[in-house]
């Protein structure tokens, strides 16, 4: 009943949260709401979700996406065939023919959402469209920094750590009227390619500047994936909103899948640092969180080790803790101060590359893939033996990188450039580990998990040749547990090692990937081929310790000052979900500093 009264009200009203229709003549019963003094912009359209709007002499409640506020008759699905992707006229073609509007009704057209469906014999484009009449104008959201002021005369907040968690705090901070200082033991940007190239070309891994670590932190040379299953912890499109307007490109605005890839991101993420300087925040590189000082109640100050190898005292009334999965020597440091860790779940596994032109056929059903198609991508997970294996942080058109963040251990983990042109398609593929799985490990405490990982990247690197040449088998060799004789091309610089990979992992892991990719293969015919390598180590796919912390105040539980953050502290798995993490935490410190 509701939703054939919207479908034949003639009102293409759209007071947009990220921009809207306009109407010329103001006799529009939403412009009412648009200027209520309830509805708050910076916390999204909640409260629209329980206003009843007078539209035609009948209340309704107005259909959200996004929280953007669309009314179905003005906003409606259209398909594309790919090669009309970038084509106006065929999208209006488009709009007219699957559209409910006349033509003389048919003014701007936003793409407000995109995606692939792959489904039937030829893919084509998903778009939801949002019309506007010939006599509307789009008016733009004004951009999330033109709420940044000048902060550098604020109360300081000590960030340590200059990956998304960070950078996404201090930005906020920034929002809040607080100044952030981040601390950051790698480097700018700029600066880490030639760590970046040591490591590919020498196999020289420098603990300080690596694919982990330095500006950006983890998701600087990443795929730059920008999704998420924890859409519900923040405010995802302001994230993706401050993305774009720092040089990322409009598309992830749009498309269900979005991401940025290697080659633009080192960009953004500079970007960002400029804003953060401009409103007169701080960024520290070179500087590591060597020591605390607490007592009972709380930390009285960071100790600071600079690029020259000076320590310095860093008193702060709050500090965030984005340090991400990878600094061991963190969750060392806390541990030695008695501050409360947990152990956690996580997964551990192997990298599996495939051509590209391969899996394309498989999911586009083509000989050969369709002019802007993007490279196609699977997600494949099944359960063996009780426990979940998947695939993980799948790079279609990728390269396998070399993510070790210290001599003598193999990790491996997945990039792509912008264009996604690479001929391989690599992922993830992992096992469940949980902590009843841990036994022989039980040694270590609350870094049962932390050693286990830090044991199979050992034991990778000693199968090797000393370089960060990764251990390797061809997929059909690793399920008979053989030692492969060649193995197939690689995007994978260092190179690969032929390895008794079924020797290396641990059973646990081994026995259910061996199993697990057969079940892939069944699932997706063509999967399992001996054209695709399996690289061990991927070990860092989520921290393996918990930084605790306060559901509502974001506080370790026994240190206030103290607020865990991001993927390091365990509330977080990826770019987007760590950035949002950034934000709350900031809300949460500015909520506190209020309240003393
Ligand atoms: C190669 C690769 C590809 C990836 N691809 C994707 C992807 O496509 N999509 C996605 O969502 N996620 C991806 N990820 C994961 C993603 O990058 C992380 O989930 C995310 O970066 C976590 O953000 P964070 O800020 O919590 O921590 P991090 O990004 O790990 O940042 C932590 C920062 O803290 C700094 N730090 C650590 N210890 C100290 C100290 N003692 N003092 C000062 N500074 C310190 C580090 O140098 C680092 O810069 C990828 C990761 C890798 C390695």
């Amino acid at each position: 009943m509701l939703s054939s009264l919207v479908a034949v009200l003639p009102l293409p009203i759209i007071p947009l949260k990220r921009g809207g229709a306009v109407r010329e003549q103001n006799d529009d019963p939403i412009e009412t709401c648009a200027s209520d003094p309830h509805f708050n912009y910076a916390q999204g359209t909640s409260k629209w979700r329980t206003k009843a709007l007078w539209l035609s002499g009948n209340y309704f409640f107005p259909p959200t996406y996004n929280n953007t506020l669309l009314l179905m008759s003005t906003t409606f699905e259209i398909k594309l065939p790919p090669t009309d992707l970038h084509d106006p006229e065929a999208l209006r073609r488009a709009v007219l023919r699957q559209g409910p509007l006349p033509a003389a009704d048919v003014g701007e057209i936003i793409i407000e959402r995109r995606s692939i469906d792959a489904r039937s014999s030829r893919p084509v484009f998903r778009m939801r469209v949002s019309v506007l009449g010939p006599k509307e104008t789009f008016t733009p959201e004004a951009p999330v920094m033109d709420a940044y002021g000048d902060v550098s005369e604020k109360p300081a907040v000590v960030i340590i750590g200059c990956g998304p968690a960070g950078m996404f705090a201090a930005l906020e901070l920034i929002e809040l009227g607080l100044k952030p200082i981040i601390i950051e033991r790698g480097k700018d940007v700029q600066a880490r390619r030639r760590s970046l190239r040591a490591i590919q070309q020498f196999g020289t891994v420098d603990p300080d500047s690596n694919y982990c670590f330095g500006e950006g932190g983890a998701g600087t040379y990443s795929d730059g994936k920008l999704y998420t299953r924890s859409l519900k912890r923040g405010n995802f499109q302001k994230t993706l909103n401050i993305l774009a307007e720092h040089g990322a490109q409009s598309d992830i605005l749009i498309d269900a899948h979005p991401h940025i890839g290697s080659n633009k991101l080192p960009k953004v993420v500079a970007n960002m640092r400029a804003t953060i300087l401009r409103c007169g925040g701080e960024i520290r590189f070179g500087h590591r969180m060597t020591e605390l000082e607490r007592d009972d109640k709380d930390i009285q100050a960071l100790i600071i080790r600079d690029a020259e190898g000076e320590t310095y005292r860093l008193e702060a009334k709050a500090y965030i803790m984005a340090t991400g999965h990878s600094a061991r020597d963190v969750y060392e440091l806390l541990h030695r101060h008695n501050v409360r860790l947990e152990a956690k779940p996580f997964a551990l596994g192997v990298r599996i590359e495939h051509p590209q032109p391969l899996i394309d056929r498989i999911q586009y059903r083509q000989p050969e893939r369709e002019e802007n198609l993007p490279a196609s991508s699977y997600k494949l997970v099944t359960q063996v033996k009780g426990r979940g294996v998947f695939s993980f942080c799948m790079c279609p058109g990728g390269l396998v990188v070399p993510a070790a963040t210290a001599p003598g251990e193999i990790v491996v983990n997945g990039m792509s450039l912008s264009r996604r042109d690479s001929p391989y398609a690599n992922s993830g593929t992992v096992v469940a580990v949980e902590l009843e799985d841990l036994k022989p490990y039980e040694k270590h405490g609350v870094f049962a998990g932390l050693e286990f990982q830090k044991d199979v990247e050992q034991r990778m690197f000693k199968a090797g040749n000393g370089s960060q040449a990764a251990p390797a088998s061809r997929l059909t060799d690793f399920t008979k547990s053989k030692i492969s004789k060649d193995l197939p091309d690689t995007s994978y610089i260092p190179g690969l090692i032929p390895a008794p990979l079924h020797q290396i992992l641990p059973q646990s892991i081994f026995s259910r990937l061996q199993q697990g990719v057969q079940d892939f293969g069944r699932k997706m015919k063509g999967y399992y081929t001996e054209e695709a390598n399996v690289i061990g180590a991927e070990s860092r796919t989520s921290s393996p310790v918990r930084i605790p912390r306060d559901q509502m105040g974001y506080q370790h539980p026994d240190l206030p000052s103290l607020y865990p953050c991001g993927e390091g502290a365990g509330f977080a798995g990826g770019i987007l979900s760590a950035a949002m993490d950034g934000q709350n935490v900031a809300q949460a410190v500015k909520i506190s500093l209020l309240s003393r």
